[in-house]
């Protein structure tokens, strides 16, 4: 996977995405990242790449003709490189966006190459997003003052998806909204720490009944902090209640015939 970030702050995305998980990814080669200059592609003699609004209103918009040559030069070298430049996806990051989600993030993790778009200022003149831009996305209903951050937060989350990048690759299936559900809350050394102690069922080595209190775990806890996802769970998998019942009703009848229930 090949993200191309064109940006008026490169090094604000190197830095950023250096270190850890994602930084070891880029060194080991499983995603590769670069980030493209904008400036360096303006005609302006004095570097410049924005301007005043048409029709007045606060601040400096980005101009097309930058943004435009630099989108340009990098699907050159997507197609230098014998990539597939015809078919890049180029998201742009704005509030105005669809708002980015993990089964968007598996979604991107498909593509050979990845082109985001950060823009700066007041945002980036309309004209050129109309030419170049094929998805929107946003991380939130809130305004930030350049794409930079939203795009190493799509950047993060995509490359988790990517195969290869995360040591346990079976992570990535078991998390938050992997199937709407938030992950089962988990436990570390030591079993007993300011009084609490560690679920006896994690203690037990048996593996079935973990997985049981897990699902149990994650259904309450979706339920309580994000009903939405739950409802969407629970649409979805009618089944699993009714195997419950059918196991509850099952349990119950051995305890009545062991005379532990009247
Ligand atoms: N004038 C624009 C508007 O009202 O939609 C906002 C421009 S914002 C100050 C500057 C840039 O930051 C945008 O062009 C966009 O690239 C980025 N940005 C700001 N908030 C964002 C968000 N929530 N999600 C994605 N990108 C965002």
């Amino acid at each position: 996977m090949n993200f191309h970030v064109l940006t008026l702050f490169p090094e604000m995305i190197l830095q950023g995405l250096g270190t850890s998980i994602i930084g070891r990814a880029i060194s080991k080669g499983s995603i590769s990242l670069e980030a493209v200059n904008i400036r360096d592609y303006t005609l302006n003699k004095h570097k410049k790449v924005d301007d005043y609004p048409y029709g007045g209103g606060a601040g400096m918009l980005m101009q097309a003709q930058p943004v435009y040559d630099t989108w340009k030069a990098v699907r050159e070298k997507i197609r230098a490189r014998g990539g597939n430049e015809e078919n890049v996806r180029v998201v742009y990051m704005t509030p105005q966006g669809k708002n980015f989600c993990q089964s968007m993030a598996r979604e991107f993790a498909k593509e050979e190459d990845l082109i985001l778009l950060c823009g700066h200022y007041e945002g980036i003149d309309e004209r050129v997003l109309e030419e170049i831009v094929t998805d929107y996305v946003s991380i939130g209903d809130y305004v930030l003052t350049g794409g930079e951050l939203p795009a190493m937060v799509m950047i993060d989350a995509i490359s988790r998806m990517v195969p290869g990048v995360l040591t346990n690759e079976d992570s990535g299936e078991t998390e938050s909204f992997s199937n709407y559900l938030l992950e089962y809350p988990q436990y570390s050394r030591p079993e007993v720490w300011m009084d609490k102690r560690v679920p006896e069922v994690l203690l037990s080595g048996d593996h079935k009944k973990v997985e049981e209190w897990r699902l149990e775990q994650s259904l309450e806890k979706t339920k309580k902090l994000r009903n939405d996802l739950y409802e969407k769970w629970v649409e979805e998998n009618q089944e699993y209640f009714i195997k419950k019942e059918k196991r509850e009703a099952r349990r119950l009848k051995k305890e009545r015939k062991k005379g532990k229930l009247i």
